[in-house]
């Protein structure tokens, strides 16, 4: 059987086009090798919104190229947001790429490494599915067309690999923030009906999954093109913001009853309209963490941005949020050293990070990117000056964090269990429902994963807490199965394709 290896680089969205690649491959008789060099076919999955992913791009492209030079039946893929952003071009810019494959072209992916085995040279497939979007979903069929909520019951997913699972809501981007390249690797917005999103979460609860986060760039403008959603409490049709996504959330929370959790990225916080927040408020099943990018604390650079909402709307927007769910936590995107930001700029974002409260933070220094309008302005920030206002953002950042984990030390709270921790520790690792990551102990011998523990938390690190399992959870709690060769008293070892530790993913999008 031919052998495949992936590399992921960049957001949630990549990585979420990276399981569908495993599925695609899978299904088309492809097993998987953790060592690219024993691969037959290595695939790059590239992120081109920050300067900094691209060129390990193609530093890693320089390498396997290399090595394609001894190993010349390796077939080597670039797929993702550089494929698209660049084409042809990476064909001539880099040596040994057999297959340029934008992200809504995944469904060809075994067809073109057909021709691609039966002697076509490089190829190059990059082309927006602007008339019939498809969707990638865990229930890929063979055909390519996902199930509808009218179909006969889902099939189960190739493999359930966590107990959460991203879900494709939209694709695309409408907005034309000024640094972004998104819109131009990803296209404009195109949206999935409600019925098929519902029957891939229903697939996945029912195959084993606890937790779904909804994906999209920006996964608030939501509309159906199904027409099939009620319209939300709170929705008015004269705010030009609103769109169907609280309507979504209510209909995924009526029709999915054994989802545990439901998260969603990222959101943009224009659309952070009443009938999303009334979701909010009733919907038991939405996580109380809400990542809501917000760029810049200064309107001079928000309005550069080209962001369309100004410090005070966007406080306004999450302060009703929070007013309505007093525990909710709020986490974000910041950039520094935009063009043209002056200390007294940053300063403002400073404050602004405090002012809201931000237990948690994505901080990146600007970079030009190609195609971008930003491109126009003189990217006339140091670069020294960048690295030292990032410090001092991640300095006030993590204040803030640490400030807040510390609250939580002797509080009891409820963690969904993603899987085991370092190796071992005869931990587990999992989260809590406002994303605080919990390293949970005192549970050897039990199987935890998947489950909704409660705990005690013991302890604050820098970025994590400690906790024991609570009595109450570890008398209630399954034992580990009996492994032949795999002692009892640690975690269950890992699964092809499970992540030891939870990711940590770079924020792109909203
Ligand atoms: S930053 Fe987000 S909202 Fe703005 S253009 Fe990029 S993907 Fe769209």
């Amino acid at each position: 059987m031919p052998r495949y290896a992936i590399t992921t680089f960049g957001c949630q969205m990549n990585v979420h086009d990276s399981e569908r690649m495993h599925e695609v491959l899978r299904r088309a008789g492809y097993t998987e090798s953790d060592d690219p060099r024993a691969a037959d076919v290595v695939v790059l999955n590239t992120c081109s919104v920050r300067e900094k992913a691209e060129q390990k791009l193609l530093s890693e492209v320089g390498r396997l190229a290399k090595w394609k030079q001894t190993h010349p039946e390796m077939v080597l893929v670039v797929a993702g947001c550089v494929a698209q952003q660049e084409g042809e071009k990476l064909l001539t810019r880099s040596s040994g790429i057999d297959l340029v494959l934008g992200p809504d072209n995944i469904p060809e992916l075994p067809r073109l490494l057909d021709d691609i085995g039966l002697g076509a040279p490089p190829l190059v497939r990059t082309v927006f599915d602007l008339e019939a979007p498809r969707f990638l979903t865990a229930l890929f069929d063979d055909g390519g067309s996902a199930p509808t909520s009218g179909d006969a019951p889902p099939s189960p997913p190739v493999a359930v690999r966590a107990p959460t699972a991203y879900v494709t809501t939209m694709k695309g981007c409408n907005e034309r923030c000024s640094f972004c390249i998104v819109p131009y690797t990803r296209g404009p917005e195109r949206y999935r009906p409600s019925a098929e999103i519902i029957a891939e979460i229903a697939g996945l609860v029912s195959a084993g999954v606890r937790e779904v986060t909804l994906l999209g760039q920006t996964v608030n403008s939501y509309r159906d093109p199904s027409s099939e959603l009620a319209r939300a409490p709170g929705a008015s049709p004269d705010d030009p913001d609103e769109s169907e996504f609280a309507a979504l959330l209510r209909r995924i929370a009526a029709e999915v009853p054994g989802l545990a959790r439901l998260r969603y990225t990222s959101p943009h916080p224009r659309h952070l309209t009443p009938s999303l927040i009334e979701a909010h408020a009733d919907l038991s099943v939405l996580a109380r963490h809400v990542h809501m990018p917000v760029q810049s604390g200064s309107d001079r650079v928000l309005k550069r941005m080209i962001r369309r909402y100004t410090r005070a709307e966007y406080v306004a927007r999450v302060g009703s949020l929070v007013a309505r769910l007093p525990d909710l936590s709020l986490s974000t995107d910041i950039i520094v050293g935009f063009p043209g930001e002056t200390e007294d700029d940053f300063a403002a974002t400073l404050s602004l990070v405090r002012e809201v409260g931000f237990r948690g933070l994505f901080g990146f220094k600007y970079s030009q990117r190609p195609y971008t309008p930003a491109r126009k302005l003189a990217d006339d920030v140091p670069e020294a000056e960048k690295s030292e206002r990032l410090a001092r953002l991640f300095e006030v950042s993590e204040e803030l964090l640490g400030a807040h984990l510390q609250g939580l030390v002797g509080s009891r709270q409820r963690v969904l269990v993603e899987g085991a921790g370092k190796e071992g520790t005869n931990a587990w690792s999992g989260r809590t429902e406002r994303n605080e990551i919990v390293h949970v102990a005192g549970a050897e011998g039990l199987d935890l994963r998947g489950t909704i523990v409660e705990v005690v938390i013991t302890r604050a690190n820098k970025h994590s807490l400690q906790a024991e399992l609570s009595e109450e959870a570890r008398a209630a709690a399954k034992p580990l199965p009996v492994v032949p060769a795999v002692p009892v008293d640690t975690p269950k070892p890992r699964a092809a394709g499970e992540r030891r530790s939870l990711p940590i993913v770079v924020a792109g999008g909203g």
